[in-house]
């Protein structure tokens, strides 16, 4: 019998998992833990709550997550409940899926004032993340800059300008909710420090902004390249420039019946936050492009900013006793391979890019070494007790596992508690959710 412990529940998690299970059948136990009672990391707490049918994927790793090889083991955290040597001491592999959890710092002037957060916040905030659920931003401003041109910053600034009735049918929380529905925002800057051809945007998702109810996309015409230019593109970004251009073509007719405006700012890099107490303004130097690069160009000026969301890329944790690679922000690994018998998958592994689906030929490379180093005595096979070791170390530790049959109860009971037409309403508190598990 092999034994594989997964750190972290999340989409590279459980497609690990997966695949563990399709290599090994009945031959192989795996233990999935997070350190929340609830599973699927970024499928529950990143995806954007109007975006239901992505978190759908979920179901599929519900399948794994009721087979009998493969069990979950929730609100027991890495490096603070057990450590990574003690797992590798009861496991024949500990594979790391811990994400990317936190923000890449925003560093300049002005980053540590009021209202200037970080994506991972933000987003976390208005998913139910109970490490970001009292985060409170104030809303009453008029203007919001979100900082980068990725996908986070297109979920950031679509969430914060859609109505009540436009989220009804998604999941986010009722606080988020209510402080968003509140939102006096007239302006929403994107905040580009390259140009139109050099945006991270997927066209799906850019194409959304057209069809809000109450704000529209603005570009300027003056910015984009001439559009022959566009055939060198890969063809995605190519049809995520051709949005920009729709959006750049937007009468001022229309712009004039919404609410808000969504204002794409490209070539400009921010240079430092400006405020007394809490964020006023940001200021930022006018770029050129060069060789694909950002050059500062010495001409700065200032937008309005009540609120100011770094969207600019992540970082994974450190853990106690697991190399990383401190400019990277992940973990020292070799395609996979941290030490003998430590692995890492997913973000943990190659950084915060990709979609959902990435993870998976990851997963079922992570267990293509894995094997390897079962085959070639690098990790032994049959000398571990996995599950009975680790339910051993539970009880002596008092630790309050949540199992996959707990979080279905804590399922059943967000389901019961949604609002008319909304998937769920989730728990934010992590002794509300131990409680509903009970
Ligand atoms: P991202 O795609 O890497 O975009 C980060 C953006 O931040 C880039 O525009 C980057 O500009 C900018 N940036 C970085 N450092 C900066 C700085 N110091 N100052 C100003 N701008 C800076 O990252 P992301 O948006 O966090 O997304 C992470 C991954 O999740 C991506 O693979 C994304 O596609 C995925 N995701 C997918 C979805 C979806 O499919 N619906 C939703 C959310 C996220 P430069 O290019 O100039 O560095």
């Amino acid at each position: 019998m092999r034994h594989i412990a997964i750190i972290g529940s999340g989409p590279a998690g459980y497609y690990t998992a997966e695949a563990a299970q399709k290599k090994w059948g009945d031959d192989v136990r795996v233990d999935v833990f997070d350190c929340l009672p609830v599973p699927y990391g970024l499928i529950r707490t990143g995806v954007a709550p109007d975006h239901q049918s992505i978190k759908g994927v979920s179901r599929r790793y519900e399948k794994t997550a009721l087979s009998e090889n493969v069990r979950f083991v929730g609100n027991v955290m890495v490096g603070r409940d057990v450590t990574v040597p003690e797992l590798q001491q009861g496991y024949d592999a500990v594979v790391l899926a811990t994400g990317a959890p936190h923000d890449r710092k925003l560093d300049i002037a002005g980053a540590e004032l009021a209202n200037v957060v970080g994506s991972a916040a933000f987003v976390g905030w208005y998913n139910g993340h109970p490490e970001f659920a009292k985060l409170d931003p104030d809303l009453t401003g008029k203007h919001a800059v979100v900082i980068g041109m990725g996908n986070v910053a297109l979920d950031v600034a679509r969430i914060l300008s859609k109505c009540r009735k436009e989220l009804a049918g998604s999941d986010i929380v009722a606080h988020a909710l209510d402080a968003l529905c509140q939102s006096q925002l007239q302006s929403i800057t994107i905040l580009g420090r390259r140009g139109p051809h050099q945006i991270m945007m997927t066209p799906k998702e850019l194409g959304e902004l057209a069809n809000l109810n109450c704000a529209s996309p603005r570009v300027d015409l003056r910015d984009l390249p001439d559009e022959g230019d566009d055939a060198m593109l890969e063809p995605g970004l190519r049809k995520s420039v051709t949005h920009l251009r729709s959006f750049a073509a937007i009468p001022e007719s229309i712009h004039a019946e919404k609410d808000i405006e969504i204002a794409f700012d490209f070539f400009a890099s921010p240079k430092a936050l400006i405020g007394e107490d809490t964020v006023e303004a940001i200021e930022v130097e006018v770029t050129k492009v060069e060789a694909g690069r950002a050059i500062g160009t010495g001409e700065t000026y200032r937008i309005p900013a009540d609120l100011v969301i770094s969207c600019i890329g992540y970082r994974s944790s450190p853990i106690p006793d697991v190399p990383f690679d401190e400019r990277a922000g992940r973990f020292a690994n070799d395609d996979g391979r941290i030490l003998n018998g430590l692995y890492c998958v997913g973000w943990a592994r190659r950084g915060p890019s990709g979609t959902i689906g990435t993870n998976r030929p990851d997963g079922a490379n992570v267990v293509d070494q894995i094997a390897e180093d079962f085959d070639t005595g690098v990790i032994g096979k049959g000398s571990k007790k996995g599950r009975a070791w680790f339910d051993e170390l539970s009880a002596a530790r008092s630790l309050e596992v949540v199992t996959f049959r707990d979080w279905k109860k804590i399922e059943e009971a967000e389901e019961q508690a949604a609002r008319d037409g909304a998937p769920r309403e989730k728990f934010v508190d992590v002794e509300a959710m131990i409680r509903a598990g009970r």
